[in-house]
């Protein structure tokens, strides 16, 4: 079987990352997409995180079209930092007998050096990224073959990029902007119906008192 893994905080889940998902389980022939959402991101800041239970019914929402596509709170039950070579290792011991495949965007893949035990990462499952941004300028495929020489297996995925990102789709949120169409339908309802990164009203009153 062919396993893809598509990691992120999904903070929240948005339209560029279902389109990412659907076309890569469509050309590569996926068997199943595991979506982890992250708990604590090691790489980044967690500005404005909703809680995990959140952003993992917001991943469910979003995918539950996707066929083979299943949400797992694998690296939401692990109390510590969640680390990619970790979460590849408990599933290579889940499934020993599948090829394992990240899924991620061209941010991502452009730091896979820096990424820890990235050389193990390498054995354990290929790579597989689509671009974000426009001007990439051969970087992805230069990257590709840099990889390649260092022992990944890496595949490009041809797609036009969307730049949207998680923080913009907050952005426009805290600014009262709609987010319709840059999130799905559904994901939109949530978001809405929870009051999900909205501006506090504690906020309002530090900023309007300085
Ligand atoms: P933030 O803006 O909060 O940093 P984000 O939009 O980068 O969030 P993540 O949840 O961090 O979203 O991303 C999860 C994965 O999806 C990463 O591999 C990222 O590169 C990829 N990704 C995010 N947005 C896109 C997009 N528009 N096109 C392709 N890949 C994307």
């Amino acid at each position: 079987m062919k396993t893809g893994i598509f990691g992120g905080t999904f903070n929240p889940v948005h339209c560029g990352h279902v389109r990412l998902a659907r076309h890569y389980m469509e050309g590569a022939r996926l068997d199943r997409l595991l979506v982890i959402p992250t708990r604590t991101p090691p790489h980044k800041k967690a500005v404005d995180l909703v809680s995990g239970a959140q952003r993992m019914e917001m991943c469910r929402l979003a995918f539950e079209q996707l066929p083979g596509c299943q949400v797992s709170g694998l690296e939401m039950e692990r109390p510590e930092k969640s680390y990619t070579v970790d979460t590849l290792e408990a599933l290579h011991m889940q499934y020993p007998e599948d090829s394992l495949c990240l899924l991620m965007g061209s941010d991502m893949f452009l730091t896979m050096t820096h990424w820890k035990d990235w050389q193990r990462i390498f054995q354990l499952a290929s790579l597989c990224v689509g671009a974000r941004e426009t001007d990439l300028d051969g970087r992805l495929e230069a990257e590709k073959i840099r990889l390649e020489q260092l022992g990944a297996s890496c595949e490009v995925i041809p797609l036009e990029p969307m730049a949207l990102s998680s923080t913009e789709i907050r952005r426009r949120i805290e600014a009262g902007q709609s987010v319709s169409g840059f999130v799905p339908e559904k994901v939109e309802a949530y978001i809405l119906k929870y009051g999900l990164y909205q501006k506090k009203s504690s906020d309002l009153t530090a900023k309007g008192s300085r």
